[in-house]
């Protein structure tokens, strides 16, 4: 069944209205006449059978029947990854939204080489992987900050799993020793992290360096093969 996130509140019987590209999206694309069903989440009041109850100019109305899921979150796992190339930038989004990241922020080293970020087109690819992959909530994707005041602001009590390609401990069993509990994950820009930025991260009291084997990966192959480890080590794929 198709599946939306919309941004206001879903109660029962009471009217949802997707925006308008969601409601040419029902009718035009998907053919949906009235009375015709869809599951609906906004991140907050869990999924939702509703129905099409009316179909105006200016867009589709939804009434709420029932809700056929209550909310829940995925365990605490955050992707830091340095701005790269855009469409890289855009498949690390895609992937963190199947594999589960709470949220994605993006960050500024020294050897970013900045492509110009579009977070409203991130934020869509965000909330249609989203949809798809029956998460009940969509990551955030925040503006790009730099290195040194992502660090100064780290919140107390929150891991950071450094994929180091010069070398760490192997990242499954360094993240099993290390265990559950708020992570984050942090990717490093095509260039690598400079020698001074490698220094301070490792010398960090909440950071756990890992290798991620042998080969040196792109940006998004480190990535969705840091967070697939992450999941299977302390995350919810063993649960
Ligand atoms: N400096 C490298 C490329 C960096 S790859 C070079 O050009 O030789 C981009 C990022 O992916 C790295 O900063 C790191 O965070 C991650 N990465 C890639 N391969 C890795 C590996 N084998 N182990 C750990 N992290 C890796």
């Amino acid at each position: 069944m198709i599946r939306l996130h919309v941004k206001g509140d879903i109660k029962a019987a009471a009217p949802v209205a997707p925006t308008l590209d969601q409601s040419r999206y029902l009718t035009q694309v998907m053919r949906l006449k009235l009375g015709d069903e869809l599951l609906v989440f906004n991140g907050r009041d869990g999924e939702w059978r509703c129905t099409i109850a009316e179909v105006l100019k200016k867009g589709v109305i939804l009434r709420a029947e029932e809700q056929v899921r209550p909310q829940t979150l995925g365990p605490d796992l955050e992707l830091i990854v340095a701005v790269v190339k855009k469409a890289r930038v855009e498949t690390i989004v895609e992937k963190a939204a199947e594999l589960g990241a709470r949220r994605v922020r993006l960050v500024l080293t020294k050897r970013t080489n900045a492509d110009r970020i579009r977070l409203d087109r991130l934020d869509a690819i965000a909330e249609e992987a989203a949809e798809q992959t029956g998460r009940m909530d969509v990551p955030p994707v925040d503006d790009p900050i730099k290195l040194d005041a992502l660090l100064d602001g780290w919140e107390a009590g929150r891991r950071l799993m450094f994929c180091d390609e010069t070398g760490g401990a192997p990242a499954g069993s360094a993240l099993r020793e290390a265990g559950e509990g708020p992570w984050s994950i942090l990717i490093g820009p095509e260039g690598g992290f400079s020698p001074e930025e490698g220094e301070r991260l490792r010398s960090l009291p909440f950071t756990t360096a890992v290798s991620l084997g042998p080969r040196i990966l792109r940006a998004d192959t480190a990535a969705i093969a840091a967070m697939t480890l992450w999941q299977a080590a302390v995350g919810d794929w063993e649960r």
